[in-house]
Formats: structure tokens, C-alpha cells, sequence
């Protein structure tokens, strides 16, 4: 499917980007025309085949309940790709990829759906004279998950003789860890762990995935990636965008549940986790679900040292005045939801003992930037003269997410002079400036890994419950809580509650 534009041709330093042999494969996305899947899912299908990294046969069938003919879907497929691909779809390639495409309509819950789903694979095996692998995508409310695993379990669609069948779940899994362990236990009825592909879509991104590839093939850092170089650490998340219309969804998840809970804790994860011994899904997933257990859950009682909560009130956003939580449409008038958490974690092991983690999230902050801050400590002896001294500032590793991927050293150095005085400077790497190639989007790895069975960048289900078994406490504490909740003001760094946090000769990283 690959045409004159594939990236190789359009960027020579894009040479040895994997074209991977990927089975035949039947994809089948349930809730196949809702927002996830044509904002994010149809358009990372279409950028796969624009660069011929989908396997050469692959057909997609959509599910929802609206009647629709192929043709129909066909049709709201192009819409969503032209209108979100990150690249403008090549004709041809996009007419190969809708000519594969089918609907299947009705509701999750309907046997017949799943007979007709059936029929329809098996037609597609019959007529290619190959056995599709089946990926089923559950791009779907969370409370369906186990009903639609359980239908498949009920119609024998969760495994074949002659192909694999694998099942992408999306997030959250449960809103608690009793939840969280009722749907897996409910999933693992059904199918074999190494068949679920737990979508938590940061692990995709290209930069995350960069904080292993720093660690782990750079013989600089490792040495110093312990409690007797590090001061501390900071992990933020800022959104500078308010709820807009997502009340519903967003009043009863809040920042803690939405990000810190799943994206934030696996960002803490890749960070502390010791060298696996090869980078098999589950030598990593065991390394990662070793450090969650060495974060000791707080109590209820020592919640408030630990953990910081508030929403956005009115001030001034993108240079406009913007209104606060509590007057968004639809967010109920009392409503004590947070749109910001802050927390300080310690994962209590050989390698981190005593090192603070600070974890912020918030929307509506003055900038949009996921980061990764690791400071060390101050050097032992300063020889210069006292005013040398003065700028010289303890070593930061900064890995941003997002925007600007890339990484940033700060070293003192010496300013210009007959004087002997330091100031901090950068050492910077950026993504796009050293590959010249614009990045894949997260859902285009993550569908591409889950076709090849590939679950490194996918939460196992010990890890989401080890995620709970943190978070849960907070949650409780918070919902007991009935006092104010603190306020920031719109386009600020955050509240200055989130200070009480930070041990002594500590302070937040401006954002
Ligand atoms: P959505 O826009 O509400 O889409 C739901 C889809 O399911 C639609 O295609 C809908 O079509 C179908 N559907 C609903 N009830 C059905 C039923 N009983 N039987 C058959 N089809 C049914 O939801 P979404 O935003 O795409 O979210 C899907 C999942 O992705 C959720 O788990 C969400 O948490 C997760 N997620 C979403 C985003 C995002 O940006 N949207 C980001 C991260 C994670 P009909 O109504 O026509 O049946």
C-alpha cells in the first residue's frame, strides 16, 4: 500500500524505521463510530497503511448500533481521516483501505451482533484462503468492556484454532481497584492475559518510550540514577485547556483518576525501574509493577501530607478571561471534583529510599507541557570565589513528553569574563530537529503492537491494580473530605497549597 510519498523516500533519516511482518488481520472495532475511533483510531489506521506497516491483507469491521450499509461507514471513514489524519491521505491508499472495510450494526449486548461478526471474519478467511488473525478494539464506555468480552466468550469468538485472537481494552479500567479487579477477573474468565492489550495510549508516544531508551542505552546516566545522585524528582502533566464540554465524563473522574492514576504513575514507572533483562512484555511489566510495589500507599489519615487537591477558578486563559470550574455548563453547582493533584510519592526500594517524587497535574495552568524533571544533588565543594558561587545551581534532567519533545541537560558553566561567575546553562536535544520526522501518533503504535501481539507498552493486570492500590486511598480520603476545596486561579502555575508538599529547599518548576 505504500506509495511515492512513504516516509523513507520523504526523509532519508527516517531510513530503518521498522516495516514489521504483521499476520493477516481482521481488526473489529466495537463503538466503531464514536469520537475515539474516528478522532484517533481510523486516522492511526489510515497513517499505518500510508506506510505500508499494516499487514498486506487486513480488513477492518465497525460496530455500533446505528444502521448503517459498509458504504455508510466507508463513507464516515474518509470523513474522519480527512479530517484528523497527520498527514493528508494519499487517494489510492485510502480508497485500498475503505474497499476493507465492513459494518456490522447493533447493540453490544445482542447475540446477534456477535453471530454476524463471526460470519463475517469467517467469510473474509473464505474468500482470501487464509485465517485472519482477530483483534477486537472495545472503544467503548468501560461498563460494556465485560459484556462484550463475555459475548465473545459466549460465541467462541475469543479464540481460533488456526489464528490468534487478541483484545484491546480501552482506558479506564474500573474507577477504583474493586472495580478494576471485577473487570479483569470478569476479562481473564474469558481469555488468557497474554490475548488483553490494556490501553494506557502515553506508553505509545515516541518520547515516553525515549525515557528507556536514555536510561538504559546511555552508560552516563545509570550511574547516577539513584538515591545518592538524586535530590528529587518531578513529574508534570499541565493542560492550559479547561474541561470545555466534558462535563459528564469529567466531573466524575477528576485529575487524580484521569491521568495521575494511569499516565502518570506508568511515566513514574519507566523513570525508577531497574534494568530489565530484555525488553519482553513481561520483563518490563514485572520491573514496572516492582517499583508500584515499592510505593507504600498512603492511609486516609496521612493523606493530606502526601496529596494535594483544587480546581481552576476564573482568571485569565490564552489571554482571554476564562470562568472557573464550577461555572462550566453541566459541572453541578457544589461539585468538589479536582482538576489539578499534586502528590508526593517515595518508592521506598535500594535505589530510591528518601528521594521525593512530586507528581502534579491540573488543566486550565498557564502552559501545556508534560515533563519529567530529575534534580540532582548540589556538588560537595564549591572552590570558586563567593561570588562565583552564587549562580551555580544543582544539575537537571528535564525529558519533555510534550510539546518540544526531547531532553535538556542544565550544566553551570562559566559566563563569559575575567571573573570567574557561573550561570546555568542548556543542553538541548530535540526530537523533531535530530530525526527531521514528525512523530506517530501514540494509537498508531499502540494498534500496530496489539496486531503483532507485541504487549510491552500495554498495563498488565497486576500493574492497573497495583495503579488502584495507591491511588484508592486518596480517592477515599478526598470523598470524605467535606471542607473547601482549595481554588487556583485559570493560567496559573497552580495552587499555592501544592507548595505544603515540598520538603525543605524545594519548589515547583515554573511551568
Ligand atoms: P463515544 O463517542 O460515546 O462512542 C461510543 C461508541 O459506541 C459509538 O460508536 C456508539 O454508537 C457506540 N455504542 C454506544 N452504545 C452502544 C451499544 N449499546 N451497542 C453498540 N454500540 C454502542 O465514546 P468515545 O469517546 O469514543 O470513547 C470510547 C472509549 O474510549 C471509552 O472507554 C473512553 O473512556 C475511551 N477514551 C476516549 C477518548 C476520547 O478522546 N474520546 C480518549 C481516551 C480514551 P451508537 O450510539 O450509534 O451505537
Amino acid at each position: 500500500m505504500a506509495d511515492a510519498s512513504t516516509p523513507t523516500e520523504e526523509n532519508p533519516l527516517a531510513e530503518g524505521l521498522e516495516r514489521l511482518p504483521v499476520h493477516p488481520t481482521i481488526l473489529m472495532i466495537f463503538g466503531g463510530t464514536g469520537d475515539l475511533a474516528q478522532r484517533k483510531l481510523l486516522p492511526a489506521i489510515y497513517n499505518l497503511a500510508h506506510e505500508g506497516a499494516l499487514p498486506e491483507r487486513f480488513h477492518l469491521i465497525g460496530n455500533a448500533r446505528g444502521e448503517l450499509s459498509d458504504d455508510d461507514y466507508r463513507e464516515i471513514a474518509r470523513e474522519s481521516i480527512e479530517a484528523h489524519s497527520r498527514r493528508r491521505p494519499d487517494p489510492q491508499v485510502l480508497e485500498t483501505l475503505l474497499e476493507g472495510m465492513r459494518f456490522v450494526s447493533g447493540s453490544f449486548d445482542d447475540p446477534a451482533v456477535y453471530e454476524r461478526l463471526g460470519d463475517v471474519a469467517n467469510e473474509l478467511d473464505e474468500a482470501a484462503g487464509i485465517t485472519f488473525n482477530r483483534v477486537y478494539y472495545l472503544s467503548t464506555a468501560p461498563s460494556f468492556f465485560a459484556v462484550i468480552v463475555g459475548r465473545l466468550g459466549e460465541h467462541g469468538l475469543d479464540s481460533h484454532d488456526d489464528a490468534e485472537v487478541r483484545v484491546v481494552i480501552e482506558k479506564p479500567i474500573g474507577t477504583n481497584l474493586v472495580e478494576a479487579k471485577q473487570l479483569n477477573s470478569a476479562v481473564l474468565d474469558v481469555l488468557d492475559e497474554a490475548q488483553v492489550f490494556r490501553i494506557d495510549h502515553y506508553l505509545g508516544k515516541e518520547t515516553v518510550q525515549n525515557v528507556l531508551a536514555f536510561r538504559f542505552a546511555n552508560g552516563l546516566f545509570e550511574p547516577i540514577w539513584n538515591r545518592n545522585y538524586v535530590d528529587s524528582v518531578q513529574i508534570t502533566a499541565a493542560e492550559d485547556i479547561g474541561i470545555g464540554s466534558r462535563a459528564g465524563y469529567y466531573d466524575s473522574s477528576g485529575a487524580l483518576r484521569d491521568l495521575v492514576q494511569n499516565h502518570m504513575l506508568q511515566l513514574l514507572c519507566l523513570l525508577c525501574m531497574e534494568p530489565p533483562v530484555n525488553f519482553s512484555a513481561d520483563e518490563v511489566r514485572d520491573e514496572k509493577v516492582k517499583v508500584l510495589h515499592a510505593i507504600e500507599p498512603p492511609t486516609t489519615g496521612t493523606v493530606p501530607q502526601m496529596a494535594v487537591r483544587a480546581q481552576y477558578a476564573r482568571g485569565v486563559a490564552g489571554g482571554e478571561d476564562a470562568g472557573g470550574y464550577l461555572e462550566e455548563d453541566d459541572v453541578p453547582e457544589h461539585s468538589t471534583t479536582e482538576t489539578y493533584a499534586a502528590l508526593r510519592l517515595e518508592v521506598d526500594n535500594w535505589r530510591w529510599a528518601g528521594v521525593p517524587i512530586y507528581l502534579r497535574t491540573g488543566k486550565r495552568l498557564t502552559r501545556k507541557v508534560t515533563e519529567i524533571a530529575i534534580t540532582l544533588k548540589p556538588v560537595p565543594h564549591l572552590a570558586f570565589a563567593q561570588d562565583g558561587a552564587v549562580g551555580v545551581q544543582p544539575n537537571q534532567i528535564v525529558l519533555t513528553v510534550q510539546p518540544n519533545e526531547g531532553a535538556s541537560i542544565s550544566l553551570g558553566a562559566k559566563i563569559p569574563g575575567t571573573r570567574m561567575r557561573i550561570r546555568p546553562v542548556n543542553m538541548e536535544f530535540l526530537y523533531g530537529t535530530a530525526f527531521m520526522s514528525q512523530s506517530p501518533e501514540a494509537y498508531e503504535r499502540l494498534i500496530m503492537d496489539a496486531m503483532r501481539g507485541e504487549a510491552t507498552l500495554f498495563t498488565r493486570d497486576d500493574e492497573v491494580e497495583a495503579q488502584w492500590r495507591i491511588v484508592d486511598p486518596i480517592l477515599e480520603a478526598w470523598a470524605d473530605d467535606d471542607g473547601e476545596v482549595a481554588q487556583y486561579e485559570s493560567g496559573s502555575n497552580g495552587p499555592e497549597a501544592a507548595d505544603a508538599l515540598l520538603y525543605a529547599g524545594h519548589r515547583w518548576r515554573a511551568i
